[in-house]
């Protein structure tokens, strides 16, 4: 059975992932933050198991990935999920937002990644999936902060994929467009209108379809796939 550790498991695509992880006979261990009772029931529901701790610190990503290991013979895959959003203009984001921003959606990668990695290169072996964003491959107006983030992890994926190669280790990336997560319920029913009128597909996509991505990406069957950013976004961006 292999082993999947996936961060930001309790809702969303990081949900989705913990779900069809653990239908697909992966021994699958999560990592969120504050939703205590969710994380419980998620845990009853999958077989799955979830651990507390803020990805924005080293010091938790350590304990954490080490607690993870001594209940496992190794880590298989890890999936650099967790992350946040903000809407503001450039001239109006403060240093200590700019701050967190930085700190989650791309020190977190870094913060979980080391400690995964040091267990992956142990046996040679492993795969590694960050999820990264359109806004990270084109930018987006209002959200330099977490652009700024998102385009540092494809960096990340592809400097990391080209060092671990030879150690049998593969790194991707996953860039969604707009999927209907509650990472998404700050836009108005009309802003989501107007988003999907310019998706060739003509909606948002689906958590649960991330999932079977990023479950390819993890298979086999991808096995000569790294380095690179897979786009999921109906179109959005060709
Ligand atoms: P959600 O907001 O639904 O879920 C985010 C998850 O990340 C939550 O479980 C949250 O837990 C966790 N998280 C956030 N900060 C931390 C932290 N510091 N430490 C530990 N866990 C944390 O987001 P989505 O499922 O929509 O997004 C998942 C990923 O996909 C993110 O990286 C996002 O940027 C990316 N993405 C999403 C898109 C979308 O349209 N939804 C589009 C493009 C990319 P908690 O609340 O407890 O902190």
């Amino acid at each position: 059975m292999k082993t999947v550790v996936i961060t930001g498991g309790t809702r969303g695509i990081g949900e989705a992932c913990v779900r069809l992880f653990s239908e697909n006979n992966y021994k699958v261990f999560f990592i969120y933050r504050k939703e205590h009772e969710k994380a419980r029931t998620l845990e009853k529901q999958t077989g799955a198991t979830g651990f507390c701790a803020d990805i924005q610190s080293n010091e938790e990503c350590d304990r954490v990935i080490s607690a993870i290991t001594n209940k496992c013979n190794g880590i298989d895959v890890l999936i650099n999920n967790a992350g946040i959003a903000e809407q503001k203009l450039f001239v109006d984001i403060m240093p200590d937002e700019w701050q967190r921003m930085i700190d989650t959606d791309l020190n977190g990668v870094y913060n979980i990644t080391q400690p995964v990695l040091k267990n992956m290169l142990s046996k040679n072996d492993g795969v590694i999936i960050n999820i990264s964003s359109i806004w990270g491959q084109c930018g987006a107006a209002c959200e330099v902060h977490y652009s700024t983030a998102k385009a540092g992890v494809i960096g990340f994926t592809k400097a990391l994929a080209k060092e671990m190669g030879l150690s049998g280790i593969r790194v991707n990336c996953v860039a969604p467009g707009m999927i209907d997560t509650e990472m998404n319920n700050q836009l108005s029913n009309e802003d989501k209108n107007e988003i999907c009128a310019q998706i060739p597909l003509g909606r948002m996509g689906k958590a649960a379809e991330c999932a079977e991505l990023i479950l390819f990406l993890a298979s086999n069957e991808a096995s000569y796939i790294t380095g690179q950013t897979i786009g999921i976004n109906g179109g959005w961006k060709m």
